[in-house]
């Protein structure tokens, strides 16, 4: 991909957003047979909000210092997660607390140091893999419930304690169905992958007519998932938003990053869609094939 993206398509590619970082992008357009679709902040609007807080056994009063922690570490993220959570610690009037060396691992969490011990926040997996912290099994079973029921749970522990869990969701954009009827009539096989759950992605497939879904993905998977596509003999186009799906992009045939999306994935891609409307990025395959033909 090239960084410095010029305006190709003229008049209409300008007209829809959408910038080209050079002609190779235009041709490989013309062969694309497969898309594959984020699901955070592409297929959905990225705009998580929180629905539930649950407290483990070691969380000492309930919500506030579970979700004033999650939110003093998160407040160093930028992913739709940690927007939330930061929201909901605002709107709750919480006292937040400093967190110092706040570092995060992109498809897995996020860690910060609070009164001189370590707070993570992210998926049951790096919770268990990293910290060799485990969920107790009340804990798992709300947890289990709330992502069948389409929620994003991810896990809080300090100092090595568990202290519970906090409930995230979003909505699809209204306008991804459509755009998923459109791929599909461009001939085009749409595939959800995500690094979140098994029921947050069902959920948001179900909403908009994806049938493939490829779930608890890391950006390294992502990245395996298309080159296993490309392997199966599939000319693949990838769109995302995320530092997890840069890698992904990059691999892909033809790389699709949102224009409200992390600088990483933008510097991946191919083409950005400014709008960050999914239709759009029909629209560019559509216009790509049709500028292809009138340049021959
Ligand atoms: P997606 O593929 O849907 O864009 P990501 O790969 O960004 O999702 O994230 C995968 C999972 O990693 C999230 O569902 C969440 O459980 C966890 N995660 C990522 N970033 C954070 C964060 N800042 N705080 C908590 N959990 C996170
Ligand atoms: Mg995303």
């Amino acid at each position: 991909a090239t960084p410095t993206a010029l305006l190709v398509g003229t008049g209409r590619g300008s007209q829809l957003g959408i910038l080209i970082g050079g002609p190779q992008a235009l041709e490989r357009t013309r062969a694309v047979d497969t898309i594959v679709l984020d699901k955070t902040g592409t297929v959905t609007t990225g705009e998580m909000r929180l629905s539930a807080v649950l407290p483990a056994g070691a969380a000492p009063d309930g919500d506030a210092t579970l979700l004033a922690l999650a939110a003093a570490v998160e407040d160093g993220s930028e992913h739709p997660v940690a927007r939330a959570v930061v929201r909901a610690a605002r709107e709750r009037g919480l006292d937040v607390p400093v967190a110092e060396q706040f570092a995060a691992t992109p498809g897995a969490g996020v860690q910060g140091v609070v009164d001189g011990e370590v707070v993570v926040v992210g998926t049951a997996r790096w919770l268990a893999e990293a910290w060799a912290v485990r969920v107790d099994d009340a804990l798992s079973t709300q947890v289990g419930a709330a992502e069948a029921a389409g929620g994003t749970a991810v896990l809080v522990a300090w100092g090595g304690a568990l202290l519970g869990a906090v409930v995230v969701g979003d909505t699809v954009k209204p306008e991804s169905p459509e755009a998923v009827r459109r791929f599909v009539a461009l001939g085009l096989r749409p595939v959800l992958l995500t690094g979140d759950n098994e029921g947050a992605a069902r959920a948001a497939a179900g909403r908009v007519g994806i049938d493939d879904v490829r779930a608890r993905a890391t950006p390294a998977s992502k990245l395996e998932t298309v080159r296993q596509l490309q392997a199966e003999g599939r000319t693949v186009a990838m769109v995302g938003d995320g530092v997890n799906d840069a890698a992904a992009l990059a691999a892909a045939d033809l790389g699709i990053a949102m224009g409200a999306g992390t600088d990483a994935a933008i510097a991946a891609s191919d083409v950005t869609v400014v709008s960050g409307r999914l239709t759009v990025v029909a629209d560019a395959v559509r216009l790509s094939r049709a500028t292809l033909r009138t340049i021959r």
